[in-house]
Formats: structure tokens, sequence, C-alpha cells
């Protein structure tokens, strides 16, 4: 018998019972984690399939594919779309700050003072107070995104101190290779320091399709999963 592949909505379902039996095992509540489905690469109207099925968070890593796809939902004029939360995760330069800032209202990738001042500077007037995560470097390789955690600290005071940004949380990526399980075991020690600094910000943003159960046993309060969910992601256009 050829297998049928399974649904977007079985993917989904199928995931989500995964992180609620991962919390289970860990004694924890899953209705404390934040499942984000990280639709880049695919198009708007998978956005839309996901929303009626009933998800919430949303994320993208690219400035101008989220703009894109943002007016591109806007204009099919769907009130359901109003409710969606967007997620920035990838790495940010400067100059895209006010347009991030624009479609994304969390921020998952802060990883200098400069950025963060960035972000402050791009507010608009009437523009709410945007959640921010500091995002921190796991691996050896100071090239790869988030900040170094000898410099944790001091970004931690820097964003505490910006005016419109609130300070949530740490966020960051499992080395490739490396153990996940340890690596976010130090991400949750990360976690410990920048509460020191704003005991508010107690959100973990770890785990992706390939290791958001070790994520869930080290404590993480947002998952950013992609292809497990999605399916394979097309090809970058
Ligand atoms: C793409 C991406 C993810 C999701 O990756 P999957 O392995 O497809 O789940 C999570 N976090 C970031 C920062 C990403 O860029």
């Amino acid at each position: 018998m050829p297998q049928v592949p399974p649904s977007l909505a079985e993917r989904l379902a199928d995931v989500d019972a995964r992180i609620a039996a991962a919390a289970g095992r860990s004694g924890r509540d899953p209705g404390e984690i934040t499942r984000i489905v990280v639709t880049k690469f695919h198009p708007a109207g998978l956005v839309r399939e996901l929303r009626g099925l009933g998800v919430r968070d949303v994320a993208e890593n690219r400035q101008q594919e989220l703009t894109a796809k943002k007016s591109e939902l806007a204009a099919l004029d769907d009130s359901d779309l109003d409710d969606l939360r967007w997620h920035f995760v990838g790495q940010a330069q400067t100059n895209k700050a006010r347009a991030i800032r624009q479609a994304a209202s969390v921020v998952h990738s802060i990883d200098r003072p400069r950025l963060a001042d960035a972000f402050a500077a791009a507010a608009a007037e009437d523009d709410p107070v945007l959640d921010v995560l500091v995002q921190v470097n796991l691996t050896e390789d100071a090239g790869r995104g988030g900040v170094e955690p000898d410099s944790l600290r001091a970004l931690a005071d820097h964003v505490a101190a910006t005016h419109g940004l609130r300070l949530r949380g740490v966020m960051a990526v499992a080395p490739l290779g490396g153990s996940a399980a340890e690596a976010f075991a130090r991400l949750a020690r990360h976690s410990a320091l920048v509460r020191t600094v704003v005991p508010e910000a107690t959100w973990i943003s770890a785990g992706m399709t390939g290791d958001f159960e070790e994520a869930v046993a080290a404590g993480a309060t947002h998952l950013r999963i992609g292809s497990a969910i999605t399916g394979i992601r097309p090809t970058r256009g």
C-alpha cells in the first residue's frame, strides 16, 4: 500500500501531541508552552491554512519575506488573520528595524546593543512596546548569530534600559552536531542570569524540528517549529 503523506492538520496535531508528551515527562503544563510555526519560504496561503487550524503564532526569519507575506495576507481582507502574532527570528540588520517593527510583535534575535537601539529608534509615536528576546550564541563559532555568553549580562542591562522595548527572555539555536540537551541546559543558566536583571524576562525560545522535545525538557517556553509542521521547505527563490 502506498503511504498517503500526512496532511498539514495531521502534522500539526502530531507535533502538538509530542509537545504535550514531552511536557508531561518533565512535569510541565503544556499550556505554558507557545508553539510558534516557522513559515519561512512557504507561501502566504500556508499561513492562512495554519490560521484555519487554530495557529496564532507564526515566525519568519527575513524582513523582506515577512513584509511581503503580511501585505499579501492583508489584501485578502480576512479578519480571522488579524489575531496572528508574528515573530521575527532571523538575523536583523539595523536598517531593517523599522520594517521589522511594523510587521512583527516579537523580535527574538537581539544580539547587540546597536540593534536594540535601532529597534527603539524605529518606533512610531503610537507603536506599542516591542517584546524582544536576546539571542545567545551557544556555539564555538563567534560568527553565528547571538551574543557571546560573556557579553549577555551587559546586553540584558542595555535592553532593559532601552525605552520602548520589553525584555522577555532569551533565544538560542542549538549547535549542529552537538548535544541539544547540553546546549539547552546552558541556555537555562543564561536565562537565570537575564532574570537577575529583569525578573519578568521568563521566556526561553528554543527548540526546532530536530530538538524541540529536548528544549521542552530544558524549560523552553517558546518553540520555533518549521518543517515538522509545514513539510519540506521549498528552496528559497
Ligand atoms: C527555520 C528556523 C526554525 C525552524 O526550523 P525547523 O528545523 O524547520 O523546525 C527555527 N528557528 C529559526 C531561527 C529558524 O531560522
